[in-house]
């Protein structure tokens, strides 16, 4: 069996060693006798699990004392709701439409009160992080998407907001380098992108933003306070995911935690970016400036849509059968869009990079 590198912006690669570890783990957990999938989630056996995914989030994330963890499910998407639903007070709220997953987050925070869309990089087909002055007014919290998984660009400074809360989604970036924490009032992410495999969505939220009550009709499933009462088991968490999560930390522990994913994710980015920057045949389409470390879109030089539709699909046929699969660019970008998250190994993106020089040499007419 030979792996692929996979290149997909989510659910995308783990580790290695965690996959071989899960394996080993897997029809007899510790003496158990049981697999963690089969496992009571109140089980003597089963609770140190997520006691240590959530001490490792703390310890990696350097969480201070003052914030909860929380391990939810419905995916990122669901904190678009969540999230104005226990954070309303004053009925209005700030949000920097940074692409696609900012404008789901704003129509969804629309349904629950005002919305002031107080910066957006849409004017340039969002490839760039719009300056945002320092901001003041009644807003109950400001939303930013810190990484933009779909466009390729990144937040490079935290915004000025004062006492109020900075609420921001980390689906696409969490741990991919150091962040402080304490500049944010709730951070959020869906973990399978690079944390863990779908079902769980981590949620860090200072412990004084947790409201007595969420607006009135708020399903109990959507009310923090239940989940951070009862320690994020109110009903059954996704058991074997927060394992697999577990495992995920504890190889990013491995690696240096945040600062030596940090190292490795700048040194595969710049790898990529300067062959593109360099190259008469691709670019990159996020601005210098705005660039994620972790998605990285790019076009080809042709111009015409049509062959370039026919372009792109060659070069995505052809990559899949070199083993670097999930390469196709989201439809709003066009061309093609690499995901390095954290367990993509340089290998990968060198083994990318000399693909796209072969492919340039026998296309670039
Ligand atoms: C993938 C993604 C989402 C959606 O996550 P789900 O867990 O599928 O709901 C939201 N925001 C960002 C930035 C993402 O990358």
């Amino acid at each position: 069996m030979s792996r692929v590198f996979n290149f997909s912006a989510g659910p995308s690669m783990l580790p290695e060693e965690v996959l071989k570890k899960a394996a080993i783990e897997m029809l007899d957990y510790e003496g158990s006798g049981q697999s963690v999938m089969e496992m009571s989630h109140r089980s003597k056996v089963y609770k140190p699990i997520i006691e240590k995914a959530e001490s490792l989030v703390r310890e990696l994330m350097n969480v201070p004392d003052n914030y909860i963890v929380l391990f939810l499910q419905g995916g990122a998407s669901t904190q678009f709701a969540m999230i104005p639903m226990n954070l309303k007070k004053n009925g209005r709220a700030a949000y920097v439409n940074t692409g696609v997953w900012s404008k789901k987050a704003i129509a969804e925070a629309k349904k629950y009160l005002d919305v002031d869309v107080i910066a957006s990089s849409e004017d340039k087909g969002f490839s760039y992080i719009p300056q945002v002055p320092s901001v003041s007014g009644d807003y109950d919290y400001v939303h930013i998407t810190l990484n933009n998984t779909i466009m390729g660009t990144h937040w490079e400074y935290i915004p000025d907001t004062g006492d109020i809360p900075l609420v921001a989604d980390i689906s696409s970036c969490i741990l991919s380098e150091p962040l402080d924490v304490s500049k944010f009032g709730l951070l959020y992410a869906g973990a399978q992108k690079n944390l863990a495999p779908a079902g769980v969505t981590l949620v860090i939220i200072r412990e004084d933003l947790i409201p007595e009550n969420p607006i009135p009709g708020t399903p109990t499933m959507l009310n923090y306070r239940i989940h951070a009462e009862n320690g994020s088991m109110y009903n059954t968490p996704p058991c074997y995911t927060i394992y697999i999560m577990k495992l995920v930390l504890e190889w990013i522990k491995s690696k240096g935690g945040a600062p030596g994913m940090e190292k490795l994710n700048r040194e595969k980015a710049a790898l990529l970016y300067d062959y593109l920057d360099k190259s008469d045949y691709y670019h990159a389409t996020a601005e210098p400036g705005s660039r994620s470390l972790m998605n990285i879109p790019f076009l080809t030089k042709e111009r015409d849509p049509e062959k370039a539709d026919a372009i792109n699909k060659k070069f995505v046929q052809e990559a899949a059968s070199a083993g670097l699969v999930n390469l196709a660019g989201h439809r709003l970008v066009g061309g093609m869009r690499a995901s390095i998250y954290n367990a993509m190994p340089i290998e990968g993106v060198k083994a990318l990079i000399a693909f796209m020089e072969k492919f340039a040499e026998e296309n670039n007419k």
